[in-house]
């Protein structure tokens, strides 16, 4: 992935809002890894396509307020290919750097896999996922 650029600047309480954001996704993230690495291996359907990991403007304004704008945002790929972000070892994003509906969605698989976690660990990450959540409806005010 090329380097990020600055793009505009933004007030200080938005870019406080989204450094907290990023941590919101650090926080997450490993429960949703300890799961996905359970069952996205397994996966007929896999939901990477092109579409998924296409930045909305919501996640170029939570990336513009770190100081950062998306590179290459052109593409040949048909929605429906392989996401330019996947591999084989699958995505290559840092979760924060991904478009925010790939870590919003929860195939049916997934979710069961979360829900059948230790009972306390399943309701910190919720909590944190809410937490998550919370900031970014702050940020798009
Ligand atoms: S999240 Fe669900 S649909 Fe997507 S690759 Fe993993 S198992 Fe498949
Ligand atoms: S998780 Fe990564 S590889 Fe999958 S759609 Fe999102 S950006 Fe693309």
């Amino acid at each position: 992935m090329k380097p990020y650029r600055q793009k505009k600047t933004v007030s200080g309480d938005t870019a406080e809002t989204a450094l907290e954001l990023k941590d919101a996704f650090h926080l997450v993230s490993p429960f949703i890894e300890k799961h996905t690495t359970l069952v996205c291996p397994e996966c007929e359907q896999i939901c990477c396509a092109d579409k998924h990991g296409r930045y909305d403007k919501h996640d170029l304004l939570f990336l513009n307020a770190l100081g950062m704008a998306v590179p290459d945002l052109e593409t040949e790929r048909k929605e429906t290919d392989a996401c330019r972000y996947i591999s084989t070892r699958g995505c290559t994003l840092e979760r924060w750097l991904r478009p925010f509906r790939c870590t919003f969605f929860f195939c049916d698989a997934l979710l069961k896999s979360l829900e059948q976690d230790n009972a306390k660990l399943y309701r910190a990450f919720t909590d944190y996922f809410s937490h998550l959540t919370t900031l970014r409806q702050k940020l798009l005010k």
